[in-house]
C-alpha cells in the first residue's frame, strides 16, 4: 500500500479488500488464474499499484463459460419463479446501497473518479438499476395470436408468443463506470433468467468482483454469475468467440467492437454493443445562458469526459458564440484536478497511462492541425495521468479532434450561423450517433430538431441525464441494441411462438 493512497482515509473494510487477493469467480468459487498469473491494477492519480489480480485466459474462460452452461442448461436460475428471482435481484440493489461508501470509495481509488460523484452518482445509479429491474422479473410477457393461415380454411389454432432467457451470456465491459457498467449488464440479464461469464476491463476490475460477491451474498446460485479478469485479447477474445455462449453484450470502443462482431460471427452468436460516440451539443441563441453555459461544460467535463455521451461537439448559434466560449473556457479554468479520493476534487485522472497518452496525443494533433487552444491543452502536475480541460476553437471538419472520439476532457467549439438543415447535417455529420444536446427556450423547435439528430439520446436543456427507465444507445456506428428501460430485456430473451392445432 502506498503513502498517497493512505493520506485520503480509507475505510478499513476497503483497504482490507483492496490487499486480499483477487481471483475469478467461477462456479460460485473464487480461484486463481489457471496458470497463477496475475496483473497489476493502478491508482491512476500516483501511477501505483494497488492490487493485483488473477490474470485470467483461455482456459479460465472455458471453466467460466462450462459453469455458465452447466447453470443454464440445468441450474435452478432459469427455471427459478419470477418472483424469486425479482427478489433476488431487489437484494441486490440493496446490499449495493447497504455497502455504497465501500463502493465509492473503491471506484473512485481505482478509477480515479471524484468520490462525490461516486457517491451520488455511480453506487445508487448500479442500485437502482437492479431495483428497476427486480420489477421486470415477474412482467416478462409474450401475446395470444389470432391465426388466419389461408391454406387451412376452417381450422382453429391456440398461438401464442413465449419469451425465454438466450442462454448464457459473454458480458465485456470498459472502465469508465466500472460498477454502474457492471450493474448495466448483470441487472437485465439476470432478470431474464440467463447465466453470465463478466469480463470486467483490465484497469478496473474491483468494484465488479465486489459487486459479484455482494450477488452471491444476496442469494445468486453458483455459476449463474461468473466472473473472469484479465486483458482484451487474451481474455476478452476468446470469451467473445466461445462456441458455448449463446450471446454477446459488450461496451466499449467501436473498434473493439467490431472484433467482438467478428469474433461472435463464427457461429452467429447474437451480439448487442453499445460504443462510441462524438455527441453534438447545440446552444440556440435564444438559450438561458445560465443554464446552457454550466450545462455544456458538464456535458464534456463529467467523469474526465471519459463518457461514451460526452458533448464533445457543441456548436453555438453566432450571436452568442463569444459569450458561451468565454463562459466554457472559465468554467474549465475553474475546475479543481486532484486525486478522486481528496472530497475537494472536481476532476480526477485519466484512468490510465494508455488513455492519458490518447489523449494528449489529441492534443498534439489539433495544435498541428491548427486549432486554437483557449484553455488547457497539457498535462496538468508531474505525476498521476491528469489532464487540463481542454477548449479547442477554430476547428475544421476534416480535423481528427473534430472528427474521433477523443474520451477525455476535450471539446471542440464552432459556431453556426441558423438552425437549419446545414446545422442539422453537421451535428449528423459523424459516424457516431449516441447523444446530443439541444440548449432553447423555444420547446417547439427543440423538438422539431431532435426529430432529425440521428442520436439514441436527445436532451433538451438538460445532459447527462440518466434512469433505468430511460433506454441508451446508439444508431449508426455507435452500437445495437439498447441498454436499460424495459427494452434492454429484448438483448437477453428469445421469442418462441408456438402453435396448436386445437
Ligand atoms: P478502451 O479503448 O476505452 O479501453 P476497449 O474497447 O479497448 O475500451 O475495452 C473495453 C473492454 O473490451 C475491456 O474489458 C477490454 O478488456 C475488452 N477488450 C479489448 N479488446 C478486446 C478484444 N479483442 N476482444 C474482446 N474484448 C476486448
Amino acid at each position: 500500500m502506498n503513502a498517497a493512497v493512505d493520506i485520503i482515509s480509507l475505510s478499513p473494510r476497503v483497504r482490507s479488500f483492496i490487499g486480499q487477493p483477487h481471483q475469478a469467480l467461477i462456479d460460485g468459487r473464487w480461484q486463481a488464474a489457471a496458470d497463477g498469473k496475475t496483473f497489476d491494477v493502478f491508482n491512476p492519480a500516483t501511477e501505483e499499484v494497488i492490487a493485483r489480480v488473477a490474470d485470467c485466459k483461455k482456459a479460465d474462460v472455458d471453466l467460466a463459460v462450462a459453469a455458465a452452461r452447466k447453470a443454464f442448461d440445468g441450474g435452478p436460475w432459469p427455471s427459478m419463479s419470477p418472483s424469486q428471482r425479482g427478489k433476488i435481484l431487489w437484494k441486490i440493489g440493496d446490499l449495493i446501497l447497504e455497502n455504497l461508501e465501500e463502493l465509492a470509495q473503491l471506484e473512485s481509488l481505482n478509477n480515479g473518479k471524484p468520490i462525490g460523484v461516486a457517491r451520488a452518482a455511480d453506487v445508487p445509479l448500479a442500485a437502482d438499476l437492479f431495483h428497476y429491474m427486480a420489477g421486470w422479473a415477474t412482467k416478462i410477457e409474450g401475446t395470444t395470436l389470432s391465426l388466419s393461415v389461408p391454406y387451412t380454411p376452417g381450422a382453429e389454432y391456440h398461438a401464442y408468443t413465449r419469451r425465454e432467457p438466450i442462454g448464457v451470456v459473454a458480458q465485456i465491459i470498459p472502465w469508465n463506470f466500472p460498477l454502474l457498467m457492471a450493474a448495466w449488464k448483470l441487472g437485465p440479464v439476470l432478470t431474464a433468467g440467463c447465466t453470465v461469464v463478466l469480463k470486467p476491463a483490465e484497469e478496473t476490475p474491483l468494484s465488479a468482483l465486489r459487486l459479484a460477491q455482494l450477488c452471491l451474498d444476496a442469494g445468486l446460485p453458483p455459476g449463474v454469475l461468473n466472473v473472469v479478469t484479465g486483458f482484451g485479447e487474451s481474455c476478452g477474445a476468446p470469451l467473445a468467440a466461445h462456441p458455448h455462449v449463446d450471446k454477446v453484450a459488450f461496451t466499449g470502443s467501436t473498434e473493439v467492437g467490431k472484433l467482438i462482431v467478428k469474433a461472435a460471427s463464427n457461429d452467429l452468436k447474437k451480439v448487442s454493443l453499445e460504443l462510441g460516440g462524438k455527441s453534438p451539443n447545440i446552444v440556440l441563441e435564444d438559450a438561458d445562458l445560465d443554464l446552457a453555459i454550466p450545462g455544456a461544460s458538464n456535458a464534456i467535463f463529467f467523469n474526465h469526459g471519459q463518457c461514451c455521451c460526452a458533448g464533445s461537439r457543441l456548436f453555438v448559434q453566432e450571436k452568442r458564440y463569444e459569450r458561451v466560449l468565454e463562459g466554457v473556457s472559465d468554467a474549465a479554468k475553474k475546475i479543481r484536478l486532484g486525486p478522486g479520493l481528496d472530497p475537494a476534487t472536481q476532476m480526477g485522472p485519466l484512468v490510465s497511462k494508455v488513455q492519458f497518452e490518447r489523449v494528449t496525443g489529441f492534443l498534439k494533433s489539433g495544435r498541428e492541425e491548427g486549432a486554437r487552444t483557449v484553455v488547457g491543452g497539457n498535462r496538468y502536475g508531474n505525476s498521476g495521468y491528469f489532464v487540463q480541460p481542454t477548449v479547442l476553437d477554430g476547428t475544421r471538419e476534416n480535423m481528427r479532434v473534430y472528427q474521433e472520439e477523443i474520451f477525455g476532457p476535450v471539446v471542440t467549439v464552432t459556431p453556426f450561423k441558423d438552425a437549419d438543415a446545414d446545422l442539422i447535417r453537421r451535428a449528423n455529420d459523424t459516424v457516431y450517433g449516441l447523444a446530443a444536446g439541444i440548449w432553447t427556450n423555444d420547446m417547439r423547435r427543440a423538438h422539431r430538431i431532435a426529430n432529425k439528430l440521428r442520436a439514441g439520446t436527445v436532451w433538451i436543456n438538460c445532459y447527462n441525464i440518466f434512469d433505468a427507465s430511460l433506454p441508451f444507445g446508439g444508431y449508426k456506428q455507435s452500437g445495437w441494441g439498447r441498454e436499460m428501460g424495459h427494452e434492454v430485456l429484448n438483448n437477453y430473451l428469445e421469442t418462441k411462438a408456438i402453435c396448436a392445432a386445437i
